[in-house]
């Protein structure tokens, strides 16, 4: 530092990262004051700029702050520091944001309500005591409320609630919890609840009546409406089943705090520490076989998806309430979640009793998160509210900015710049015009909030997915075309910040090949430029093509005939199940004409699961292998055989396995000990597989994607036995290992490709 002859020295400081709307400046200022430096420190489109001026040692203390301890909720990327003239100011303040310039600095996700602003909502003496809106600097809504940069009211949906005076006292107080808080508000000032005529603390009290009474209310959130009834209450919650046109997929539940979610299910430290983070994901946990939950709440499953509240309304609630509840996305069947008051009023009209709703606009919506912990670490399910936009770190700079226009089910898109991926929030199956807006709307409103202009735009190979249309429907850019999975595997590197070379696993559902086959159960040996299809599981007609994916018993059909010579196995309950069509689906088998042939695991799934007695039909994607992973006895540890043959490119035969499942279907052993000898024999054959691999390749370590990696007994069965083989494994974290983790995968592969 240069210093005066006084002996002070002036530094500017230069922040970039999450530093917006995190209490960054309010922190910065009382540091300063703390350290008796004068100067000023201010929001630009880069971020956070700095000037401090004092002596050399307070300086450095100063800077050392800044780098090592910021605010929780700040993620710095980079801090610039360089040495100024001093000009003898005498005060450190805040100055105003300066709108101009380019837009790097980031908004921050959506974080639950603090333990401060907690205290407040539940004391009587305060004067926000019981108000459903209460947040401060360290809380509150963020990437939900923010139509534009910077990050400053106007820009918010608050922009239309003028604050009071006591509010903006608050907000202009360097040293307050509140300063500068963009949402602040109070009862005075603020947004208000409402409930079928009754408003505030009384409408409140009237929606905690209705839902006690059994009703079913949507309470609108942070993100969009939710639905909401009581999870004791079999009555509401069959209800809610069938008005919202939901068979059979589970419903998530709320519980006050910890204490009472552990009433429900069993929760270890990770999961406790995952529930309460201020990112607030529902957590997938094992749930108590005494649990006082309606039989209708999860079917079947093993599993409970647990939130804790996370706004202020949800504290309100949980605690008046006193006991779980149902909360679940506020939509009819597969729709996207409704988060406009009109829209809501219309679409949930005929499946709530009653509307808990407030005047705060939302303006993008956002789902709740997903997420389960998987040896110690976690493993998201869905990627959205509370983590997006937060960005992830790519393993190299781009040389051009990129769009990831991701896959269809379980859409995401990704922009990336720089260093930077913004994977977006969960936008939900891109089959409609609805998520189909989503999508294209979140792309503009991205790029202006993150200055990105995509020149380099990647999509899915599939022709007829419509992320791929829009895609090739964009002029002045250079279009990439990503095979599914070589996404997949790359979207595994990038989330372990690493470029292989890598054997990759890649299993799911239904994914677009290079050849005229579809694939879903492959090995690939890849980096993020390019891959090699090593191996993978045996081809077999999918007959009836996407109806089979409705009807997994189509798929016992096809894989009973590839692995019987004396047709058919007698005395089998599935194909007596299905009487006259099994003839003609295996027929349709046998034709070349809708039946394209498929490696998918996913489907191998639904045809043990169908063989073995769990169910012939789905009505959600993935149901039957799901049912077959919860029904299957982790006390089992014998496997049926799978072998894997050689060649250029390594087959895992079923065959054998499909004859073995057959003999125990038909001696009538249970499903528990078919469905664990399935899963051992499968990751049996991946780990040979791996192995036969490295002999080629001397490539130790596997990556492993794809949606059937959510499959807890494949995945830790897999990863167990590639580490007993001496393999460093890698398995997702920061985006799922299904289809929403496609768009990071893409944008990666783009960028390796765009930089050679
Ligand atoms: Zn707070
Ligand atoms: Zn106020
Ligand atoms: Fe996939």
């Amino acid at each position: 530092m240069d210093a005066d002859p006084r002996g002070a020295v002036r530094a500017r400081v230069v922040v970039a990262g999450v530093v917006q709307g995190v209490g960054f400046r309010p922190f910065v200022h009382g540091l300063a004051r703390r350290l008796g430096l004068s100067g000023h420190v201010g929001n630009d489109t880069k971020g956070v700029f700095i000037e401090v001026e004092g002596g050399e040692g307070a300086v450095d203390k100063f800077i050392e702050a800044v780098r090592g301890d910021p605010p929780p909720l700040a993620v710095v990327d980079r801090i610039h520091v360089e040495s100024v003239p001093v000009v003898g100011d005498h005060d450190f303040v805040i100055l105003d944001s300066d709108p101009s310039g380019d837009r790097q600095a980031l908004v921050s996700p959506d974080m639950a309500t603090c333990t401060d602003c907690l205290a407040e909502l539940f004391d009587p003496a305060d004067r926000r005591y019981r108000y459903p809106f209460v947040n401060c600097t360290n809380c509150g809504p963020r990437f939900t409320i923010v139509t534009d940069v910077p990050y400053d009211r106007p820009n918010t949906t608050m922009a239309r609630f003028a604050m009071c005076e006591a509010c903006r006292r608050e907000y202009d107080d360097p040293a307050d919890r509140r300063f500068h808080a963009q949402p602040v508000c109070c009862p005075a000032c603020g947004p208000t609840l409402s409930f079928v005529g009754q408003r505030g603390d009384d409408a409140l009290a009237a929606a905690v009546y209705a839902l006690r009474t059994g009703q079913i209310v949507a309470v609108k959130g942070l993100g969009g409406y939710h639905l909401a009834a009581l999870a004791s209450d079999e009555d509401a919650v069959g209800a809610l089943r069938s008005r919202k046109h939901r068979e059979d997929k589970p419903f998530a539940v709320m519980a006050a705090d910890v204490d009472a979610a552990r009433t429900l299910v069993d929760i270890d430290d990770a999961e406790a520490a995952l529930l309460q983070s201020p990112r607030r994901p529902v957590v997938l946990l094992r749930r108590r076989r005494v649990a006082p939950v309606a039989a209708s709440v999860a079917p079947g499953n093993r599993w409970l998806g647990v939130m804790l509240p996370y706004t202020p309304l949800h504290h309100l609630l949980a605690q008046d309430l006193g006991q779980p509840f149902v909360l679940t996305s506020g939509n009819v069947s597969d729709e996207p979640i409704a988060y406009r008051d009109g829209d809501a009023f219309e679409r949930l009209g005929g499946i709530a009793d009653a509307f808990l709703t407030h005047d705060r606009p939302i303006h993008i919506r956002t789902d709740d998160s997903v997420t389960r912990t998987f040896a110690g670490r976690e493993l998201l399910v869905r990627r959205s509210r509370g983590y997006a936009p937060k960005p992830i770190r790519l393993p190299h700079v781009l040389r051009r900015p990129v769009l990831a226009c991701g896959a269809e089910l379980k859409h995401t898109f990704c922009l990336a710049k720089g260093e930077r991926a913004f994977v977006s929030h969960h936008i939900g199956d891109l089959e409609n015009y609805e998520t189909m807006r989503s999508f294209t709307e979140g792309v503009e409103h991205f790029s202006r909030l993150f200055d990105v202009v995509a020149e380099v735009v990647a999509h899915d190979l599939h022709p007829e997915y419509l992320s791929t249309k829009h895609a090739q429907s964009l002029t002045d850019i250079d279009l990439v075309g990503v095979q599914h999975h070589h996404a997949h595997i790359a979207s595994c590197l990038a989330d372990n910040g690493e470029t292989g070379p890598v054997i990759g696993v890649a299993f799911d559902g239904l994914g677009y090949g290079v050849d005229s086959t579809i694939w879903g159960g492959e090995l690939l040996v890849a980096d993020l430029t390019d891959f090699e299809r090593a191996g993978h599981l045996q081809t077999v007609p999918m007959p009836g093509g996407t109806a089979a994916i409705k009807e997994p018993w189509r798929m016992a059909a096809a894989w009973l005939d590839r692995a019987y010579d004396d047709w058919p196995p007698s005395g089998l309950a599935v194909i007596e199940r299905n009487g006259d069509r099994w003839d003609q689906v295996v027929a349709v088998a046998r034709s070349t004409a809708n039946a394209p042939g498929t490696s998918s695991a996913g489907r191998l799934f639904d045809a043990v699961a169908a063989i073995a007695g769990v169910r012939d039909a789905v009505n959600y994607e993935g149901q039957a292998a799901i049912e077959l992973e919860q029904a299957s006895d982790p006390s089992v540890d014998d496997a049926y055989p799978v072998p894997v043959l050689p060649g250029p490119s390594l087959v895992i035969s079923a065959v054998d396995l499909v004859r073995a499942v057959t003999d125990d279907a038909r001696a009538g052993v249970d499903i528990g000990t078919i469905g664990a000898r399935f899963h051992n024999g499968l990751a049996d054959a991946v780990a040979e597989s791996c192995a036969l691999l490295r002999q080629e390749t001397a490539i130790r370590t596997v990556a492993l994607s794809g949606g059937v990696f959510q499959n807890q007994l494949l995945l830790e069965g897999v990863a167990r036995r590639l580490s007993a083989r001496d393999f460093r494994v890698l398995v997702h974290s920061q985006v799922p290992p299904n289809d929403g983790g496609i768009s990071l995968g893409q944008a990666a592969v783009a960028a390796a490709r765009d930089a050679l």
